[in-house]
């Protein structure tokens, strides 16, 4: 038999009161609609099995996912009925699945809403398409017989730009209230994390934060309100002395220029800490900003350490990741620093 199994060099240290905050700031600003949560792509790459229960006991009884996988993998975890498909039934066996297990399909084609309503229908959601051209049913679509026949639970749209000032935002606003107009539901969705902070208009019955549950800070007014939640952690490998002139890393890349103490750290692009930040990124240990060398490579990345030559081996630094510097430092979106961090850390 092996051993136990050895912890990590690498861990997201993940704040799980900052979810949890985040999640009732989004709901209070939310004004009369509740707030749901967008847990898809395992809940932007924290962890959908320790957010969903945190998400539950903050108060929301709305979840969202893109797969019907990722829906199986929580329905022990919430009610399933209150969990939803968004990519909606692309066969029969999808619909099998959500007749069974009672997760609701978000239909977003009159095929869906055919496959949907031959296998029997029953609660669902339904897409309506305002202006982004990518999934849900058209406006003209909304008077079909089939359509007007569904049992719609919520009536959902998406927005395109809620975290700039366009007009396309009134613009999907106005369609929006047309479909709400057009079809029978029960309650009405357009806002994102963005959107929330667009005004009550916006609201409807329910809104769909992802992003900023979990630290991500999609327009400047909602800073104040959020909090960063995830914090990527390395362990120092290796500790070097290298010599003026010498190089660090792939290609050679970084030259030192006078006699310097560096930190190899168990980091790199597999772990979703990509190549951009390559000569950019900073580490941080007891205060002190630690700057990344030369390339990040596959596995690790080498810091400069000669502002904190204390620090040894098996020694821990925190990445600076508040995601909307680190979006602008490394020219990845707030999504991509999160949904990228990979299977490796300890979470
Ligand atoms: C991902 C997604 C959301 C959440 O969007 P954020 O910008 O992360 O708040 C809401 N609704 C739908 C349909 C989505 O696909």
């Amino acid at each position: 038999m092996l051993p136990e199994f050895p912890a990590p060099a690498l861990r997201l240290d993940i704040d799980r009161d900052a979810i949890a905050a985040n999640w009732r700031a989004l709901d209070r600003l939310s004004g009369a609609a509740r707030a749901g949560a967008a847990v898809k792509a395992n809940a932007y790459g924290l962890g959908a099995r320790q957010v969903v229960p945190l998400l539950h006991e903050a108060g929301c009884r709305d979840f969202f996912v893109a797969h019907w996988a990722e829906a199986a993998e929580l329905a022990d975890l919430a009610d399933p009925t209150s969990i939803a498909v968004l990519h909606g039934p692309l066969s029969d066996g999808d619909v099998a699945f959500a007749r069974a297990s009672g997760v609701v399909p978000v239909l977003n084609s009159l095929a869906q809403v055919q496959r949907w309503t031959a296998a029997g229908g029953g609660r669902c959601h339904l897409m309506v398409d305002t202006g982004m051209n990518r999934l849900g049913v058209t406006l003209a679509e909304l008077g079909e017989e089939a359509v007007q026949a569904l049992d719609i639970d919520v009536l959902l749209s998406h927005l395109v730009s809620s975290e700039e000032e366009t007009d396309l935002n009134a613009r999907q606003c106005r369609r929006w209230n047309e479909a709400r107009g057009a079809v029978r539901h029960a309650r009405a969705s357009l806002a994102n994390s963005g959107g929330i902070a667009l005004g009550p208009d916006y609201h409807g019955d329910l809104t769909r934060p992802g992003i900023a549950l979990y630290g991500g800070i999609p327009r400047a007014e909602m800073a104040p309100l959020l909090r960063q939640v995830a914090r990527p952690q390395a362990a120092v490998l290796q500790v070097r002395d290298v010599a003026a002139g010498e190089t660090v890393g792939y290609n050679a890349t970084f030259t030192a220029p006078h006699a310097m103490r560096v930190g190899t750290i168990a980091i790199g692009y597999a772990d979703g800490y990509l190549r951009c930040w390559s000569g950019k990124g900073v580490f941080h240990a007891a205060g002190v900003r630690l700057p990344v060398l030369g390339r990040v490579s596959m596995d690790m990345s080498v810091i400069d350490l000669s502002a904190a030559p204390e620090i040894r081996e098996g020694d821990w630094v925190a990445a600076e990741y508040a995601l909307p510097e680190a979006a602008v430092t490394s020219g990845l979106s707030q999504y991509e620093l999160l949904t990228s961090l990979g299977r490796r850390f300890g979470r």
